[in-house]
């Protein structure tokens, strides 16, 4: 019989969600979606004082933008509802008094205080961080709330711990240097070991799927499956993400949660491409796959164990393909908001002619605000000498954006064909270079030497526009000094 495939992306709220996060929402809903199996979204919301108000909020905005749907989760629950770790505390208390009873975990009161006290004798010897197992054996029985008491698991003292990784196969661990953890905190709510362990279980989840950074923390969680009865799930995880410069994705490479993507206009089908890239491999060439393809594909086994690089050039070049791939309309509905304030006052029917121009040229939506500008702008500012083209002096430019002015005047129909016909013809009859006459006007008229293509620009700003800047570039001209002879 085929498995029931049960994948569960457990996000703990406390902030915008980072690339990593989503990374592996993304690899557990693609497997969902090719095994024909349930994606179940659960909210790991016990550690209090790191839970942000908002947090799910905006992590549960940020699948909906990348269209990541759940089968069961916050909003729209399930069979083990409720999905939000908070409301299911007695769950975990529970478990954690089963284990009590059963001598597998035990009360530790010490103090804050005495807990510090340790550390730092350690800090001193030069030895890892570790609880001394001081409460183990004193069989302390339920202290009086309120109280600094901890629930804590008993680790083996000593042995190797085997863990199966379905990625890494057989990782081990020894016992020596594993502590006994808490499992239930002070406040009553579970640490992330007993949590997720529990409710691992409880929603029937067959892999976890989860961030390399657990791998550490995986053999205490296998022993308290085996402390508990449960059944192990398959556990897999997902390798880490570094930088280009290999060292771990941080706020120093940029941008580094989701949310900024979204705001800086990359496309949510072009993320999901380049996050599914991120540890998992088609083959050894494909770069672009559509998310239907990635359904169909997507498997396990071509997860890999070395870490991912997050390259912000590779998805910019990504993000590009996608951007114009989209039909005309699409492009304008989404290029819209993106445009700079300086464009409100315009008439609806110039900006639509605008906005088609850049679709070639942006590498994220934000890019539009600046790639248009000049389009809206009623004074251009010719950055110093911008104007003065090599090899024509001040009068001669002068003249020649004169005589652009006088033949664009008597160009008709005001079609780019037409514009290039004619400025071409007074290129030749001036014996000038045409890309010299161009250039020229090109910097007169958008005060930029990368614009889209100039004849089409030149139509789009219409004739009243470039004739005002034309002689607004003749003015300016009129002001330089020429060089010393
Ligand atoms: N709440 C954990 C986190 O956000 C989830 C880890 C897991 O997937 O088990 O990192």
């Amino acid at each position: 019989m085929k498995e029931n495939i049960r994948v569960r992306y457990a996000p703990s709220p406390t902030g915008d969600p980072h690339i990593g996060n989503i990374r592996t929402a993304i690899f557990n809903w693609l497997f969902a979606r090719n095994q024909k199996g349930t994606f179940i979204v659960r909210i790991e919301d016990t550690d209090q004082k790191r839970t942000v108000t908002g947090a799910t909020d905006t992590i549960l905005r940020a699948l909906e933008w990348l269209e990541i749907e759940w089968d069961e989760g916050p909003g729209i629950g399930g069979p083990y509802a409720p999905y939000i770790q908070s409301e299911r505390v007695d769950s975990y208390r529970n478990a954690a008094q089963i284990l009590l009873d059963e001598g597998k975990a035990y009360y530790c009161t010490c103090s804050p205080e005495r807990l510090q006290k340790i550390r730092l004798e350690q800090q001193t010897l030069r030895l890892p961080p570790k609880y001394d197992r001081h409460c183990r054996d004193l069989n302390t029985s339920k202290p009086v709330y309120p109280t600094e008491a901890v629930i804590r698991f008993k680790m083996p003292l000593e042995g190797t711990i085997v863990f199966t990784d379905t990625i890494r196969g057989d990782v081990k661990f020894d016992a020596g240097v594993l502590d006994d953890f808490v499992i239930l905190k002070s406040d009553g709510y579970p640490t992330y070991h007993l949590a997720s362990t529990v409710d691992d279980h409880t929603m029937a989840i067959s892999h976890v799927m989860r961030a390399e950074e657990w791998l550490p923390s995986a053999p205490k969680h296998q022993l308290l499956y085996q402390a508990l009865n449960y059944q192990m799930p398959k556990f897999v995880h997902l390798p880490i993400i570094l930088g280009t410069d290999k060292s771990k994705l941080s706020k120093r490479h940029g941008a580094t949660s989701i949310m900024d993507f979204q705001k800086m206009g990359y496309l949510p089908s072009a993320m999901l491409n380049f996050m599914a890239l991120l540890g998992w491999s088609l083959d050894d060439k494909t770069d672009i796959i559509s998310k239907t393809s990635l359904i169909e594909n997507f498997s396990i086994d071509r997860i890999g164990a070395s870490p991912a690089i997050f390259d912000r050039d590779k998805l910019n070049w990504l993000n590009g393909i996608y951007i114009r791939q989209l039909d005309p309309k699409s492009f304008a509905n989404q290029a819209l908001p993106f445009l700079s304030d300086e464009s409100k006052g315009f008439e609806s029917a110039y900006v639509q002619k605008v906005i088609p121009l850049v679709q070639e040229r942006v590498k994220f939506l934000s890019e539009i605000s600046e790639a248009t500008s000049f389009f809206f702008q009623d004074t251009l500012d010719y950055a110093d000498g911008n104007l003065t083209q090599k090899d024509l002096d001040l009068t001669i430019s002068r003249d020649l954006l004169q005589q652009s002015m006088s033949t664009l005047e008597k160009t008709n129909p005001f079609l780019h064909e037409t514009i290039e016909e004619n400025l071409r013809n007074l290129a030749k009859r001036l014996e000038l270079k045409p890309g010299q006459l161009f250039g020229l006007i090109r910097v007169a008229l958008t005060a930029s030497k990368a614009t889209p293509p100039l004849f089409t620009t030149i139509e789009t700003l219409g004739l009243d526009r470039c004739v005002q800047r034309l002689q607004q570039a003749i003015n300016n001209l009129g002001t330089i000094l020429p060089p010393p002879k």
